[in-house]
């Protein structure tokens, strides 16, 4: 399996440009992209370049209908500064189940995990070593073709860019259970990464924020009664010891974060359940006193540990503890940190992959 990927480097790198102890959220972009094109039926022409603007037609189909999808995912390095990254294959696979949602062509498994491994071993000084600092890495693909009118596109783009991301101190976290506004529906795009999905969060969720609130939390479509997710998270939830999750149901995002945390919950003796939860029992759990703690998951910030919930005229009160919740980060952190052993198999080391 080996892909020619056309590599053109910058002159001269920005890294130096960069203050590693306090790095902007999102704003700053390493010296190269990955770029793949779909044309005639076939992905073309893999290469990495300095990252620039891309001229777009104004007729670009991603533009009008809105065939764009994408992945979030890290690279960190062990205690020798080896780059590593978590369960990229995970990224790769949910990609691909994203494009057929949404009609899109897939991206071959082996190019998305080899693009991934070269730029990461060209930006490797662009990967913050402190503790809980990543590089971030964002793949997606988009219709780039002009054309008025609804069809499938013929024409994409799939790229990688990177963004180095500082060590993000979770504050507790207040979320407003969304009475009126969806994010998915049965049978919609939900379980996609796709960015309409986006779209349509951003307006709820400035309307959560004027009310003082951080984040979004969902519930479902039909009787705004079962929780689905949070924002760019999945949530879980101790209630009597046990730890519960909403079950996937075809509408919340397979998150990558939730299938490793229910690993290491398990792992670390906890028993855990997928399945429905409604707001009124997490409400009635917190009112008896059995609700311990919730938090949220996610690549962007790790677990988020939940303060508190509105809900209606109402303030349900969730912990200011989560004790489990940080020994799951701490776990997976000195998982992607080569601290303990990676029993799991989940990473995947970068070497001199540039001969
Ligand atoms: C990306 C995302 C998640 C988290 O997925 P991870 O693979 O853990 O990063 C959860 N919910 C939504 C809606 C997302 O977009």
């Amino acid at each position: 399996m080996s892909h020619n990927i056309n590599i053109t480097k910058v002159a001269e790198s920005k890294v130096d440009t960069l203050d590693f102890n306090n790095i902007p959220l999102g704003t700053t972009f390493t010296d190269h992209m990955f770029i793949c094109d779909f044309e005639n039926g076939k992905w073309n022409n893999p290469r990495i370049e300095p990252l620039a603007l891309i001229p777009t037609h104004p007729a670009a189909m991603a533009l009008h209908y809105g065939q764009a999808i994408f992945e979030g995912m890290k690279a960190t390095v062990d205690g020798e500064g080896n780059p590593m990254l978590f369960r990229a294959d995970k990224n790769a696979s949910r990609l691909n189940f994203s494009a057929d949602r949404m009609g899109m062509p897939n991206f071959p498994e082996d190019l998305f995990i080899e693009g991934l491994k070269q730029l990461v071993d060209l930006e490797r000084n662009w990967i913050p070593p402190a503790d809980g600092s990543a590089l971030y890495l964002r793949p997606f693909m988009y219709a780039d073709e002009p054309f008025i009118g609804m069809r499938a596109a013929t024409h994409y783009k799939f790229i990688i860019m990177a963004s180095p991301a500082g060590p993000f101190f979770s504050k507790r976290i207040k979320l407003w259970a969304e009475k009126q506004y969806i994010r998915a529906a049965n049978g919609g795009t939900g379980e996609a990464k796709a960015a309409g999905n986006y779209a349509a969060a951003i307006r709820p969720t400035e309307l959560a924020k004027a009310k003082g609130y951080d984040q979004v939390l969902w519930l479902d479509a039909v009787e705004h009664k079962y929780i689905q997710e949070v924002g760019t998270m999945n949530i879980f939830f101790k209630i009597d010891g046990k730890m519960i999750t909403p079950k996937r149901d075809g509408s919340i995002l397979d998150g990558i974060t939730r299938m490793s945390v229910i690993t290491v919950l398990k792992e670390e003796g906890y028993e855990v359940i997928e399945r429905s939860i409604a707001i009124d029992e997490i409400k009635t759990a917190s009112e008896n006193g059995s609700l311990e703690e919730a938090f949220g998951t996610g690549t962007a910030v790790g677990i988020a540990y939940i303060q508190n919930i509105g809900l209606n005229e109402e303030v349900i009160h969730v912990s200011d503890e989560s004790p489990v919740g940080k020994k799951v980060n701490e776990a997976l952190n000195a998982i992607k940190t080569g601290k303990i052993e990676d029993k799991f198999g989940w990473m995947i080391k970068v070497e001199n992959e540039l001969v």
